[in-house]
């Protein structure tokens, strides 16, 4: 085995290491109670404070104001998918759904179950960009139009706010919350499953403007429903304390480390150390998306046009040999995926730069 991992997966993904010291450190005896976190009670003063200490740290890091809820909420980013509209449709029994990958498809396929969807996009073959706003035809009818601002399987970013005209905007930020500014006030509501880049599987993050509360349809679960959630403070039933623990620590991380600022401008750098060498590869590295929307967070690329899946299979099995690993592309799509993600340091990036230089060198004539 190499001596030392670097973890390029799509998710559950890397946590930062210094995350895992504190981790270890409080496993047993929770803030000085000697008891685990994990034997707590839920309605107990330690794990309150606990709830609300990771509540301010979301909102000092995205500033987020004060007639938004914070929640934390079990089922994860496809648990959102159902809450969405659950919570939102009822309005006018349609929502508009900007599909740019595939799981903003499934967020939308889950929604038609409980109303009218308008897909603002014509259907495409495959999804390598974000298609200008001039060509969506949203219904000016909509409760909400749905984006996921970053397709973790295809590597699609949005790099802008659409304007939808005072319609409630809803975006799934799971893998790149907290990698970038965002001004939380254009949106209606923002949630992201916590296992890409804030923390481990079993919790979603969701930010809900106050006025959009207390609109679910009669059958939403009161679990999904977000108004008696928010009353409750998150804690309407026992909540999936270790995740949202978990979550808190590693936003206390970013805040230590130049918070959402800081982690752009590393991601910044991450993401051009990769698309570099696949531009200068001569098409020996092949990226598919459109360069103005690529994603910071998740690299799709292929190994020649179409991909050599022997070829991608030799750089995988080169790759693991060296400790870079779980770089291989979605089911979905194939290929090689890398994700750096907001734990994944720079020097790991300019390591798996190198062996893709190298392997470059070996196999080009
Ligand atoms: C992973 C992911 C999901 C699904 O999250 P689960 O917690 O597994 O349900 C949803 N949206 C995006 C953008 C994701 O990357």
């Amino acid at each position: 085995m190499p001596a030392k991992i670097h973890n390029f997966g799509g998710g559950p993904a890397k946590l930062p290491e210094e995350v895992y010291d504190i981790i270890k450190n409080e496993l047993t005896n929770f803030g000085g109670t000697e008891i685990s976190l994990l034997e707590t009670s839920h309605r107990s003063q330690t794990y309150m404070r606990l709830n609300t200490d990771v509540q301010n740290v979301v909102r000092r890091l995205l500033d987020v104001p004060d007639n938004y809820k914070i929640l934390f909420l079990a089922g994860g980013g496809t648990g959102q998918f159902a809450a969405v509209p659950l919570n939102l449709i009822s309005r006018t029994g349609t929502a508009d759904y900007v599909v740019t990958g595939d799981w903003s498809a499934k967020a939308a396929k889950e929604a038609k179950k409980y109303g009218n969807v308008n897909l603002v996009l014509p259907a495409r073959d495959g999804y390598t960009n974000i298609p200008n706003q001039s060509e969506w035809k949203l219904d000016p009818n909509a409760s909400y139009v749905y984006i996921c601002t970053n397709e973790t399987i295809h590597g699609v970013e949005f790099d802008f706010v659409p304007d939808t005209k005072g319609v409630p905007l809803v975006a799934d930020m799971s893998s790149n919350i907290m990698s970038k500014k965002v001004d939380v006030s254009k949106y209606g509501v923002i949630y992201a499953g916590a296992q890409k880049n804030i923390g481990t599987a079993g919790v979603a993050l969701v930010i809900v403007r106050e006025d959009l509360l207390g609109h679910a349809l009669p059958i939403c679960p009161s679990i999904l429903d977000w108004a008696p959630n928010a009353k409750a403070d998150s804690i309407l039933n026992t909540p999936p304390m270790f995740a949202i623990y978990v979550m808190g620590r590693v936003l206390e991380w970013v805040e230590r480390n130049g918070g959402v600022q800081g982690m752009s401008e590393k991601a910044a750098k991450k993401a051009s150390l990769v698309y570099d060498i696949i531009e200068k590869s001569n098409g020996f590295y092949y990226a598919p998306v459109a360069k103005s929307d690529r994603s910071k967070m998740n690299v799709p690329f292929r190994i020649g046009n179409p991909g050599n899946d022997a070829l991608e299979k030799e750089f995988l099995k080169g790759a693991e040999a060296l400790g870079l690993i779980q770089l291989k592309g979605h089911r979905s799509v194939g290929g090689i995926r890398a994700s750096l993600y907001n734990a994944v340091t720079v020097a790991e990036v300019e390591t798996l730069a190198k062996y893709m230089n190298d392997f470059q060198n070996k196999h080009s004539k």
